[in-house]
């Protein structure tokens, strides 16, 4: 069944432009702006953080009948913020308590570098008050469509809490996991904050994970529909611990029911014609300008300018899911070859020490960058030659798409969304986009490099290369359609 307009509410826990962490911000931001010009009706919700700009976004608060939400018999109010963006028709609500949201960071405290303490009540609060704020607009969405467990207890509220509330049965939902690591399990105390019936929960239950509650089990139990996002990561969390973080039978269980979307990219922001971010744009005909960029990022970096030297770019969290220990392996072999390497990534202190270390070692050769930069993530993409991901897995991925658009070749492993979306070069053929490696280890991933690194050396065949990366597309028009699909694949279950 398909309807003339969708009505979507899209609930995270960050989003681009407002609040960003990782990539599910970009995620969602990048629909809310697509999907109302594909027929759709969406309004996004958040919780309004400090980090949230109330000036700079003109938020106005909405005059609203919103009830108390009661923990035990804590009764606890919340007020609900709007922004919109007329220019295509997005719409931005916030959930907006002091209390649980006014703080420095998103999930951590800045102080102890842990997650809050209260983040259990934090986003029960979120998911609770979500269902509030559209009853009290009487806005009621054809699907709600909620993202990573920060917003999974949806579903099972709309089932449960709300069962016989005759403004939600008809609401469909889908659960899109966005990296099945992060999960909110909480002790089983949590439970009693949860609101539901104490029965739900015994062993092997939606509700109980080893004795605990976790959201993301409870999201995928409870959803009409699953997704997440890349085919083979659909595949891959089925497969076993390895790849599923203890969800793989629960996630078997519903197979029928999850479906891989692959993420798009805002060619908008990440395009070396438009981008505003780097010194000189350039595109598939006037090539030799990136060469520029290169040279400005060698400058800016310390490093020895010389063209013909390639520079193998990472831009990334500094965390094992990444592959920084596969790295670490070979980077000393690695730097002994005539190559240059720039990194930049802010995460786990083991690697901020072994690569500050690496990079004294070879001070002319690779530069460390420890911190969040989006200015110099644009300028790395623009002027590296190569861009490297050996992730042990990927959801997605999107720094290995922005790579291919900016002529940076990727060298990733096969794993989720990479395996996705980059073609292994075969020299036979000359037709491929990248250089992927299969086992997650640093042998293969030396191989892998040696392969790119004396490509390189020959400038048609690696011109011919870039170009075909170049050529491909991955712009949110073509996923948006497919979570379109879903909706209403969701829609007709109810
Ligand atoms: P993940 O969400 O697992 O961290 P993705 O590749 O899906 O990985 O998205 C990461 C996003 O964050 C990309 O847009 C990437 O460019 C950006 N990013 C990661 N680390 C940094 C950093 N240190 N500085 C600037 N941007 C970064």
């Amino acid at each position: 069944m398909s309807r003339e307009k969708i009505k979507i509410l899209s609930v995270a826990s960050e989003v681009v432009p407002f609040a960003k962490t990782g990539g599910l911000a970009d995620v969602v931001g990048a629909l809310s702006k697509v999907l109302p010009s594909l027929k759709c009706e969406v309004k996004t919700i958040l919780p309004k953080y400090r980090m949230v700009d109330e000036v700079k976004f003109s938020l106005t608060e909405l005059d609203l009948p919103l009830p108390e939400i009661k923990f035990g018999n804590k009764p606890i109010k919340f007020r609900i913020k709007k922004c919109s963006q007329p220019e295509n028709g997005a719409e931005y609500l916030f959930v907006e308590n002091q209390e649980y949201y006014d703080r420095e960071e998103l999930y951590r405290d800045i102080k102890t570098g842990l997650d809050y303490e209260d983040n259990d009540e934090r986003f029960i609060f979120f998911c609770r008050a979500v269902l509030e704020t559209i009853k009290a607009l009487d806005w009621k969405p054809d699907v709600i469509h909620c993202n990573d467990w920060q917003s999974a207890l949806i579903p099972a509220y709309i089932k449960i809490l709300y069962e016989k509330d005759l403004f939600f049965n008809k609401i469909a939902t889908l659960f899109t996991i966005h990296n099945i690591a992060y999960q909110g399990n909480f002790s089983a105390e949590t439970f009693n904050k949860l609101g539901l019936k104490g029965e739900l929960f015994y062993p092997m239950s939606p509700f109980e994970y080893w004795g605990r509650v976790n959201f993301l089990k409870i999201g995928i139990s409870q959803a009409d529909l699953l997704n997440t996002v890349s085919e083979r990561y659909a595949v891959e969390i089925q497969s076993g611990p390895e790849y599923g973080f203890g969800m793989e039978g629960i996630l078997r269980d519903r197979g029928q029911d999850l479906f891989g979307v692959l993420n798009g990219i805002d060619y908008e922001e990440w395009s070396p014609e438009k981008d505003k971010l780097i010194p000189y744009n350039y595109s598939k005909g006037n090539l030799q300008v990136k060469g520029k960029n290169k040279e400005f990022l060698l400058k800016l970096s310390g490093l020895k300018s010389d063209g013909n030297i390639p520079l193998i770019g990472m831009i990334s969290r500094l965390a094992d899911q990444k592959g920084f220990d596969l790295f670490q392996e070979i980077a000393e072999k690695l730097l002994s070859s005539k190559l240059k390497i720039i990194i930049l990534g802010t995460g786990e202190e083991k690697y901020h020490r072994a690569l500050t270390l690496l990079e004294k070692k070879y001070p002319h050769k690779f530069r460390l960058y420890l911190k969040y930069d989006n200015k110099l993530a644009h300028l790395i993409e623009a002027g590296a030659d190569m861009f490297l991901m050996p992730s042990k897995y990927e959801p997605c991925g999107l720094n290995q798409l922005y790579s291919l658009k900016y002529g940076t070749v990727p060298v990733v492993r096969e794993t989720g969304g990479l395996a996705d979306t980059i073609e292994n070069y075969n020299p036979e053929t000359e037709k491929g986009t990248g250089f992927v490696f299969k086992y997650y280890s640093g042998e293969e991933l030396f191989l892998a490099l040696k392969k790119a690194l004396e490509l390189f050396e020959n400038k048609a065949e690696w011109k011919n290369l870039v170009l075909q990366g170049m050529d491909k597309d991955f712009s949110w028009q073509s996923s948006a359609r497919k979570y379109i699909h879903l909706y209403n694949k969701a829609i007709a279950k109810k």
